[in-house]
């Protein structure tokens, strides 16, 4: 990995600490039927533009606005994962929805979801 390189994926990893949960608290504001279809409509845009524009999120493409189309699929895509029990880790981070919305640097799956899942096992 060159300097560069470093350079991209910290400043990648900065911006995803505040877009992941600000896209978690747009999935706040909502409810029902609208929430669950804004879930779905995230997770299938993610799915389809994340493998195909991956690399115009951590080099410019060419066309102006093409680069946060595709950071924006990548943020609502991560913040969809970090509904999961156990969140999602990316660039160093992990996003959990119950437990680090803000992220923490540590390992993944969630801590505090292997805890309450321990937990709920020992129980009667
Ligand atoms: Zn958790």
């Amino acid at each position: 990995m060159t300097g560069h390189d470093t350079i991209v994926r910290e400043l990648l990893a900065c911006t995803l600490a505040a877009a992941v949960p600000l896209r978690l608290a747009e999935l706040d504001a909502l409810a029902g039927e609208t929430r669950e279809a804004a879930i779905r409509g995230w997770r299938e845009d993610a799915l389809e533009q994340i493998p195909a524009h991956g690399d115009i999120i951590l080099y410019p493409a060419k066309k102006r606005g093409e680069s946060a189309a595709a950071f924006n699929s990548l943020t609502r895509g991560l913040a969809v994962m970090a509904l999961n029990p156990g969140g999602v880790e990316f660039v160093g981070h992990v996003w959990c929805a119950m437990h680090s919305r803000f992220g923490v640097t540590g390992e993944y799956p969630c801590v505090a979801c292997l805890a309450a899942e321990r937990a709920s096992e020992v129980a009667p």
